[in-house]
């Protein structure tokens, strides 16, 4: 597993700026909201020798020590003594920031695991460099789906392809079942519950502008899982960790699981 990296911390870093007081935030508390975001595991999570903080903890530090966000004009560093200072956002970064927003939000809000999220803040980081356009789905559940389909998004007409596709591969003789427990809404509920069921990705799905929908619709049916509301709530239990499958189904006892 590889170490954070700098570069993977910057928007998340100039989203906790921007949503503070004067869009300015002192270094401690970046760390310790960063730290909250990303979980560090691992070796990041490994206590430096003879300090009180972590190699995560470090990385943070290096933000200021290598003048991260100074380099690309994202932020400024003002000192106030006493080895505390604050970061403030400048107008370059929040206009990097927005037009980064829902792939920082689709991120931060679906509980991913912390190496899908360093994996993820590198392709968007790289996508930067290559100034290609990354598209981005969401679980959309179908809870949401009527207000969704009001605000007729991009993302979410994307997201119901994707969820549709995910529908009719794990269709099986006109049924589709949680992936999980077995529970099948159409048996339970009859007519009315057909077709109900809520799609998980198991990690983050992203396309490229310029690639084929079908073609990442392929690839992405590999991280999609449709499960029912009861199951999706208990995978995302635990913040740090999404349970994995065979992890979800070890936990239901036998009495309530509807497989055969
Ligand atoms: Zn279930
Ligand atoms: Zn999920």
């Amino acid at each position: 597993m590889a170490r954070i990296t700098e570069e993977q911390l910057v928007l998340p870093s100039l989203m906790l700026m921007d949503n503070s007081q004067n869009r300015q935030i002192t270094t401690t508390i970046l760390r310790e909201k960063l730290t909250a975001i990303f979980k560090p595991i691992g070796e990041d999570a490994e206590i430096l020798s003879g300090r009180n903080d972590t190699k995560f903890d470090q990385i943070v530090r290096n933000l200021n020590a290598h003048k991260t966000f100074e380099r690309f004009g994202y932020a400024t560093y003002v000192t106030t003594g006493h080895n505390q200072g604050y970061y403030e956002i400048t107008e370059n970064g929040r206009n990097y920031l927005k037009e980064n927003m829902p792939i920082v939000n689709y991120l931060l809000n679906n509980d991913f695991a912390s190496d899908d999220l360093k994996k993820s803040f590198d392709i968007v980081f790289e996508d930067k460099v290559r100034s290609k356009n990354i598209l981005i789905f969401d679980e959309n559940t179908t809870i949401n789906e009527g207000a969704s389909k009001i605000i007729t998004s991009k993302t979410y007409e994307r997201s119901s392809q994707l969820r549709n596709i995910a529908i009719e591969h794990y269709t099986k003789n006109g049924r589709i079942k949680c992936e999980a427990c077995c529970f099948d809404f159409e048996e339970f509920y009859g007519d009315f519950g057909k077709g109900f069921i809520e799609i998980h990705h198991q990690k983050p799905v992203f396309m490229f502008e310029e690639t084929e929908l079908e073609q990442t619709i392929g690839r992405a049916l590999n991280n999609v899982l449709p499960v029912c509301p009861n199951c999706h709530r208990m995978i995302h239990k635990k913040r740090d960790v999404p349970l994995i499958l065979s992890e979800i189904k070890s936990k239901i006892s036998s009495k309530y699981t509807y497989c055969n």
